[in-house]
């Protein structure tokens, strides 16, 4: 199996490929400026000791400061930070905001700690870290298993040791320094990207059917949005297990549902079908919002969508992604479909400097703006170069990256 970080490679070598790039450059791109890996104690409720590993992998600061979630998920090891490190670098690249790439993430299984547990563990890993961070040189923001809360307790720990700074941290509570909108703009970007591309093959949005995996901070807004535009979203799910309704699903009231219960168990608006049921569903568009690797060269020849809108970071695999072009389903790229989410970040940090807060609808605004600007420009590289969109996606990222390096110099 082609890990993430592999897979983050590989792209990237083919746009660098059809881009000219020189060997050196190619190997610079490629190489992370820094990589931390730190012990991180944490004390549990009961008296016992567990050791967690923490990692901050920062990829690149060309262009800006480094920028990019924290994890907190059992599967997190090196590679695979290595890999969502370079994705930011080419998705802050690719939406246009002044910023490099950085991930960060702790191997832990954040639903087995209590809130006391979680705010000890993120307050020792902030300790460990604390000096490679901050407003103007790295900004963690949530990620798989981690909120605003997370990023509230990050702020404070920080401050401790190097005063008043906001700005080090996004996706923070609007309570303290947040920004409005934050929490959505992820699933919002994805469905306004999702929306200029069925405008592209003049597909109206009333009359496609959908099938989204995931209902957490991505796939749940997503659904929300895609509903209100007038979608048809007739598959849902978590990890709790997969729904199905051809007539369409009931989108607030799955979302009342996960409000009251904490996750879709025992929702009742749809039949219950198993995950690789609703990948497979003939849907116009999937939207795979959850997990990295859910489409393999193992059912990339399953997938009956015409579209597939990468909602979540690293969902197809490069096997699977040849397999889809060659069925002729078209794929819109994570660094370009879940963009909204950084460009808010981007958005909380500039109100953080400027000590001034923007309204909703100035931010729905620009994020309106930025996302759809940077699906215009990737859409016009793949029809100019005959590429796919996330070759021309990477194309372009690569030509924003690689030309700072040039300009400000090594
Ligand atoms: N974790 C999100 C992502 O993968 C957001 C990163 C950020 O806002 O810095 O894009």
């Amino acid at each position: 199996m082609t890990t993430l970080g592999q897979a983050t490679q590989l792209y990237l070598e083919e746009a660098a490929d059809i881009a000219g790039l020189s060997e050196s450059m190619k190997s610079l791109l490629i190489t992370p400026r820094r990589e931390t890996r730190v012990e991180v104690p944490l004390l549990r409720d009961n008296g016992e000791l567990q050791i967690c590993i923490g990692y901050r992998i920062q990829h690149n600061r060309a262009r800006g400061p480094m920028k990019g979630g924290l994890r907190y998920h059992h599967h997190v090891d090196a590679d695979e930070v290595r890999g969502l490190a370079s994705l930011m670098t080419w998705k802050t690249a690719v939406v246009d905001v002044p910023f490099g790439g950085a991930k960060g993430g702790i191997a832990v299984d954040p639903t087995t700690l209590s809130i006391a547990e979680q705010e000890r563990l993120t307050r020792r890993f902030v300790d460990e870290i604390h000096d490679i961070f901050g407003p103007d040189r790295d900004i963690p923001a949530p990620d798989m298993g981690t909120t605003p809360r997370t990023m509230a307790w990050i702020m404070n720990q920080y401050q401790k040791y190097h005063g008043f700074a906001p700005g080090c941290v996004t996706g923070k509570p609007v309570e303290l320094y947040g920004a409005e909108g934050r929490n959505e703009a992820t699933g919002r970007g994805v469905g306004i990207v999702t929306l200029a591309l069925l405008k592209h093959y003049s597909s109206s949005i009333d009359d496609c059917t959908f099938a989204i995996q995931g209902f957490g901070n991505v796939g749940s807004f997503a659904a929300a949005w895609l509903h209100q535009s007038g979608a048809q979203i007739v598959a849902i799910s978590d990890i709790s297990g997969a729904f199905h309704n051809p007539a369409g699903i009931d989108i607030p009231a799955a979302l009342n549902h996960v409000q009251q219960h904490g996750s879709l168990n025992g929702f009742t608006g749809g039949k219950q079908i198993s995950n690789p049921e609703l990948l497979s569903l003939p849907v116009d568009v999937l939207v795979p919002a959850a997990l990295g690797n859910v489409i393999t060269e193992d059912n990339a020849a399953e997938i009956r969508a015409r579209y597939v809108i990468e909602a979540a970071n690293g969902p197809v695999s490069p096997a699977a992604d040849r397999i889809l072009q060659q069925n002729g389903i078209v794929v819109l790229p994570d660094i370009l479909a879940n963009a909204g989410g950084v460009t808010v970040s981007y958005f909380e940090w500039v109100q953080n400097h400027q000590y001034f807060r923007w309204d909703l609808s100035r931010i729905r605004e620009e994020l309106e703006r930025t996302m759809s600007r940077a699906f215009d420009r990737v859409w016009t590289v793949a029809q100019e170069r005959h590429v796919s969109l996330r070759t021309a996606a990477y194309l372009l990222a690569i030509d924003r990256v690689s030309q700072a390096v040039e300009l400000g110099g090594y």
